[in-house]
């Protein structure tokens, strides 16, 4: 028997390091000031240089080691050649350190689908920089002190998340988020960035699991693409307070980070790159993502793009929260 490690265990290690990577790359970019913003489909659907680059970089990274994976990236970009700098094919050593699930051991590379949200939060990404950069913009939003401007950008820099999720027979099996701003707060001179990867079977690494306090429904939805259909949902939860923040992977941090008992976006909009990977550590750690009927998604690489029946996700009492889904929300989201 060969004690090399199994394919998913050194995919996830690529992808660990590719995510590191990546979250330098959002940071490179930010600090440059040029984030070469383009619209998709309108104001609110935007790309960066850096969802571009981060897209090459994990795209051309992962299929040099695994030529024959299936990997689906957020961003239409043209084919082009990917810069040398950008690929990264090392193996992060911690993660290959790791046992693979028995049920995983014996995955081929043509079974798997990769999903990659080079960058998620790029709304966010995009605030943050015209707070940080654009002096008209800042007298427009923003009336308090330098300090204040400061800390509201930075708050909005936590909402970016780096995305991979790898998927197998439909289900999302393991997945990696790299938060390239975590610990901003330390000031200047701190490394900054986290990565926190998952495997169904094996757990969930890169952060502690934290659970909110008993009884309490804290529920985290979307910042900027709300509408009267996602606030009239996560008022049917009862919740106890509401939080309004960027990225769906940063909702799932949230939630495994005790900071948040449901992520309720009753919506069409978010799609399997950005479900794909979060799904995967929330499952590792116990924790459920569906649609707001309470059905699972699935991440084959032939399946429509857009999660069209909302999300709903949580660590704990999903039937709780499926229940109070109302019927008109259930009727307009098929
Ligand atoms: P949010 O919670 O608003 O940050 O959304 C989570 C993810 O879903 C982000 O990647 C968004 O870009 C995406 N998303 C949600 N709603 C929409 C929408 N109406 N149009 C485009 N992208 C959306
Ligand atoms: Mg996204
Ligand atoms: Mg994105």
């Amino acid at each position: 028997m060969s004690n090399s490690p199994a394919l998913l265990m050194r995919l996830m290690a690529s992808a660990y390091s590719v995510a590191e990577k990546s979250g330098a790359i959002a940071r490179r970019v930010m600090q440059s000031g040029d984030l070469g913003i383009v619209e998709k489909t309108g104001a609110n659907d935007l790309q960066t240089a850096a969802d571009r680059l981060v897209q090459q970089s994990i795209c051309a990274s992962l299929s040099r080691s695994f030529p024959k994976l299936t990997i689906i990236g957020e961003e239409d970009l043209p084919a082009e050649t990917v810069e040398e700098d950008l690929i990264d094919t090392r193996q992060a050593e911690e993660v290959l350190l790791k046992p693979c699930p028995p049920e995983y051991s014996g995955l081929k590379e043509e079974e798997l689908v990769v999903w990659v949200d080079p960058l998620d939060g790029t709304k966010e990404y995009t605030e943050a920089a015209s707070l940080l950069f654009s002096p008209t913009h800042r007298q427009k939003v923003h009336s308090g002190s330098e300090r204040q401007l400061l800390a509201t950008a930075l708050r909005l820099l936590d909402h970016v998340t780096v995305l991979i999720g790898v998927a197998y027979g439909g289900k999302a099996i393991a997945g990696v988020i790299n938060q390239p701003f975590f610990n901003y707060q330390l000031g200047s001179g701190a490394d900054l960035g986290r990565t926190m990867w998952g495997v169904l079977g094996l757990g969930a690494f890169g952060f502690q699991l934290q659970e909110v306090p008993d009884g309490q429904r804290i529920v985290t939805t979307t910042r900027s693409h709300s509408n009267k259909l996602v606030t009239d949902c996560v008022a049917a939860m009862e919740p106890h307070s509401v939080i309004k923040v960027g990225g769906a992977g940063n909702k799932i941090v949230q939630l495994v980070e005790g900071k948040a008992s449901a992520y309720v976006f009753a919506s069409p909009g978010c799609k399997k790159w950005d479900t794909c990977g979060p799904e995967a550590i929330l499952q590792a750690v116990g924790g459920k993502l569906t649609d707001m009927h309470g059905n699972a998604y699935c991440y084959d690489a032939n399946v429509k793009h857009m999660n069209s029946a909302g999300v709903l996700a949580t660590l704990r009492n999903h039937e709780y929260y499926v229940s109070r889904v109302p019927q008109s929300v259930k009727q307009a989201l098929s």
